[in-house]
Order: C-alpha cells, then sequence, then structure tokens
C-alpha cells in the first residue's frame, strides 16, 4: 500500500490558516513573530490477531481473547517552525527496527524527521507477547509490517489533525503504587541463588516474608503534558510514570493494562465529549520502571509496625482500573494550577551510543557447558534455563557492539528524555536530578527495547535484572547513557526557549 500524496492544495490551506490566525490576533503575546504553536493527535488500533492455541508458543500471540483492544496513541506538536511527534504503543517491548520502518514512513508522509519523532512501548505484559525484538524476518513478520504501518499512520492522522493549541505541564505524586521488586533479606531467612548457581545478595520478588529493606529507589512522579484548543476543549494529556505494569487480568487475555484506563479515566475527568472532534487522547508512557512494580512489599519492621493487614482479593482488572484511577485523579489535582503558554518552541537532539555487549565471565562459561554436557532438561528453574543464553552470548558469532538510540526534547520549559532499555528507578532519578532543564519527563521502553539496564552497583548485588540475556549491554551502560542524556539537556538548555 502507497502512503497517501499530500496534496499541495492542502499545504496551501494550512499556511493560509496559519497566517488567517496570525493577523487576527489570536497569536499570544509571548509569540515570537507571528508563529502558531498547535496540536494534533489520534490513536490506531494495533491489537493482533488472536485464536492461537494458549498451550503451544506459536509465532501467534498465545491469546484467546481480547479484554480491551491496543493502541498506538500519538500526539504531535508543532511551533511553526519544528515539529515533535510522541507515539505511545500498548506494547510489551517496541523493536528498533519496527520504530526506524515506522520513522522512515512518518518522515515521507508528514516530512518530520526520525529524531523528532519518539516511538515507544508502555510496557504492557499483556499484549500477546508482542515481543517483537528477536522475531524479526519470522512469522511473527506479518504483525511487524502491520504494526510499523499503523504506528505511522496514526502520527500521519494526528498531523492532519493539527490545530491552534495551548499547552501546560506538571508533576503529580502517586506514591503509593510504586514499589521496588529487588530486596535484601533478613540475614538467615534463606540464600539467594542466582542464574549460575552462584550466591546473589538480592531477590527479585521474593515473597512477603523475610524481607530487610530494598535495593533500590521508586520515583513516585507522574510528569505529564497538557494540549488544549483555543476554545478550551481539551486535545491530548501524555504522562510519564515509573510502574512497570500493573497485571491482575484473566489468562491469555490481550489488555493493555492500566495505561489505557488511565488514558480513558483522564479525558473523563478532564471532561472531553466522547464524541468531540476530534476525539481526545490519553496517553500513559512508562518512565523508570526496570526494578519497580505493584506489589505491596514491606520489610519485617514495617509489617510489624503496621500491624495485620487485610487481604483485599482483587477481581481481574479491578487492580488496574484502581491504579489509573489514583494516578489520574493525582494528575487532575495538579491539572487546576497549570500555567498554560499560547506559543512554545520545540527543539529536539538525538544520538546513537555504541555499547559493547555483555560477555559471560569464565566462571560462567564453565558453569553453562556443564549443564549442557549434564543434559540437565531446562525446567521451571530459570537457573539451568539460562545455560543456553550464556553459551550463545560465549560464542564470538554475536555482534560484539550494539547501538542504541537517546534522545532529549525541549518543550518550552519541560524536557523530555527518550531511552531505550527497562531503566532501573534510580537511573531516571539521578536524570531528573541532574538535568538543568526541570521538569524532566522519562520515557524508557522507547525506540528499542534491548533489555533491562541495571547501574553498575545494582549489577554487583545481582539479581534477576542482571543476568546475562535480560541484560544485554556493557555492565556500565547506564554510566555512558546518564552523562550522555546530561550533556544533551544541558545543550538544549543553552537555546533560548
Ligand atoms: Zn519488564
Amino acid at each position: 500500500m502507497k502512503p497517501p500524496k499530500i496534496r499541495p492544495q492542502r499545504l496551501f490551506i494550512v499556511t493560509n490558516l496559519c497566517l488567517a490566525f496570525a493577523s487576527l490576533g489570536l497569536v499570544g503575546a509571548e509569540t515570537p513573530g507571528a508563529l502558531v504553536f498547535r496540536a494534533g493527535a489520534a490513536t490506531s488500533n494495533i491489537t493482533p490477531a488472536i485464536g492461537a492455541d494458549p498451550k503451544i508458543h506459536t509465532s501467534r500471540p498465545p491469546a484467546t481473547h481480547v479484554h480491551d483492544e491496543l493502541h498506538a496513541r500519538s500526539l504531535v506538536l508543532d511551533d511553526g517552525q519544528a515539529k515533535l511527534a510522541f507515539v505511545v504503543c500498548d506494547l510489551r517491548h517496541i523493536s528498533a527496527e519496527v520504530a526506524e520502518g515506522a520513522k522512515r514512513i512518518i518522515e515521507k508522509m508528514t516530512g518530520i524527521p526520525p529524531q523528532c519523532v519518539v516511538i515507544s512501548a508502555t510496557h504492557t505484559h499483556t499484549s500477546g507477547c508482542a515481543k517483537l525484538e528477536q522475531r524479526e524476518g519470522e512469522p511473527y513478520y506479518d504483525y511487524s509490517a502491520f504494526l510499523t504501518r499503523r504506528i505511522a499512520e496514526g502520527v500521519l492522522r494526528a498531523h492532519n489533525q493539527l490545530e491552534p493549541a495551548q499547552v501546560a505541564w506538571g508533576v503529580a505524586e502517586e506514591p503509593t503504587q510504586v514499589f521496588n521488586r529487588r530486596w535484601f533479606l533478613v540475614p538467615g531467612s534463606r540464600t539467594v541463588y542466582g542464574a549460575h548457581d552462584n550466591i546473589e545478595q538480592v531477590d527479585t520478588n521474593p515473597g512477603y516474608k523475610g524481607l530487610l529493606r530494598p535495593a533500590g529507589p521508586v520515583d513516585p512522579q507522574i510528569t505529564f503534558l497538557s494540549v488544549r484548543a483555543a476554545s478550551g476543549k481539551p486535545i491530548s494529556l501524555m504522562a510519564s510514570y515509573g510502574l512497570h505494569y500493573v497485571g491482575g487480568v484473566t489468562e491469555n487475555t490481550i489488555s493493555a493494562d492500566y495505561f489505557a484506563i488511565f488514558a480513558d479515566r483522564v479525558g473523563e475527568l478532564l471532561g472531553a465529549d466522547r464524541h468531540q472532534d476530534p476525539p481526545f487522547v490519553g496517553i500513559m508512557a512508562n518512565g523508570t520502571s526496570g526494578d519497580v512494580n505493584n506489589l505491596e512489599r514491606y520489610s519485617d519492621e514495617e509489617l510489624a509496625k503496621r500491624g495485620p493487614q487485610p487481604k483485599k482479593r482483587y477481581e481481574p482488572f479491578e487492580k488496574a482500573r484502581e491504579v489509573a484511577h489514583l494516578c489520574a485523579d493525582k494528575v487532575m489535582a495538579a491539572h487546576k494550577t497549570l500555567k498554560w503558554h499560547d506559543h512554545v518552541k520545540l527543539t529536539s537532539l538525538q544520538r546513537t551510543l555504541t555499547f559493547e555487549r555483555r560477555y559471560p565471565t569464565k566462571e560462567e562459561v564453565e558453569w553453562a557447558q556443564s549443564v549442557k554436557a549434564k543434559r540437565i532438561k531446562p525446567m521451571g528453574t530459570s537457573r539451568y534455563s539460562t545455560y543456553s543464553t550464556v553459551l550463545a552470548y560465549a560464542s564470538p558469532e554475536m555482534p560484539p557492539t550494539l547501538d542504541v538510540i537517546v534522545q532529549t526534547h525541549r518543550i518550552g520549559d519541560l524536557a523530555v528524555a527518550a531511552m531505550p532499555f527497562e531503566v532501573f528507578a534510580e537511573i531516571g532519578l539521578e536524570l531528573k536530578q541532574r538535568s538543568p532543564i526541570r521538569p524532566l519527563m522519562n520515557i524508557s521502553i522507547a525506540n528499542g527495547s534491548h533489555g533491562y539496564l541495571p547501574t553498575p552497583a545494582q549489577h554487583k548485588l545481582g539479581g534477576y535484572e542482571t543476568w546475562i540475556g535480560v541484560n544485554k549491554v556493557q555492565l556500565d551502560a547506564s554510566v555512558k547513557m546518564v552523562d550522555a542524556l546530561v550533556e544533551m539537556l544541558g545543550e538544549l538548555h543553552k537555546e533560548k526557549p
């Protein structure tokens, strides 16, 4: 299918409209020259095909039911000179190839260059296992092609709907729904075995008893950007929160998790009419949540202080709804005090970082070879199932480096850092602390996935996220990435707003 051509006539009308608004004096006093700020938003349905046998992991998603459709949610901003597009997809991961392919189509159809397009995944775990990273070129290719096209079309439609807009941003907090999932255990309670029979210092998702203290922090902030038409009609609200996902859905069911419920709820609270034209688009991106989930865990000491807790049993989807509504309420409270801007400048920077890939240690290779020799069947225990991963990473055939894209964007005095990986919360917090532009919105699993990203200190502690295979890059990759992003934010900071 060929992309629809943008008719020159249409371009002419758009240009004329801008001039008309400028001469009518509808442009804000702070507008430099006659530039009009515009925004447009749209959603594309990206639900994959269903009907595969849930017991057989074929190239098709092992799903037999759709609870709610998956979407690519797009927001396009235009300051009259530069444009910026955000796409947040209801997917567990976003493949770098799909993102790159979509950006090529987007540039052709709208003229927005790839460095001004962010394509990220929410990390919903019920996206029908739409994990495309390792499946490129396989039968799954069908879905990749469909997804690429649908993402690009969403941006085109948002771009078609650009209208004069006001913009504002803010920060809310919801500290009660984020829990670091890596824990030090009470000494003597039990031993934590790692992926390669080694003993580790922290355990991921360790149960609820015998916990000493979490191994890292959480980021309770919900950073958000809001755009509305001059009439007050809400166009879109995009937020970011550092929560892995919520879950608690029925088996073999496709769902966009709490991210989509938030998107819907925030529109409701903003008073967006379901039938308004064009429809309101809510968006919830994943902040930095590599080590943060929604399971309420406390240390033994804290549990003793809290006393016996009533254990609530949740119905399917009930918890996701609860978290989404709490977040939407917090955002709405902050939304009341926003300062609206008639015009802000958009600037974007992109860099490609080359990381050395992760190599297994000598001990890990020896362990993997011994497991292979013993013909231990990779069972439920992930310790033995990782031996083939270790051997794959020991192979000289694996490419020695991995290129990843990082981006920074400036929307007036709001900055956005877009990075791949499932990034640990403390990395996002460091970025926020070192950013010369504040607030900073972090968007992870953006423009590619590439596994977990712990800090060097967390690598030393061990635990699931640090294992080779789920972590694919050199152990100090997070330091290099943060330094690069802070430098880029510094460059954006020097620009006149
Ligand atoms: Zn994850």
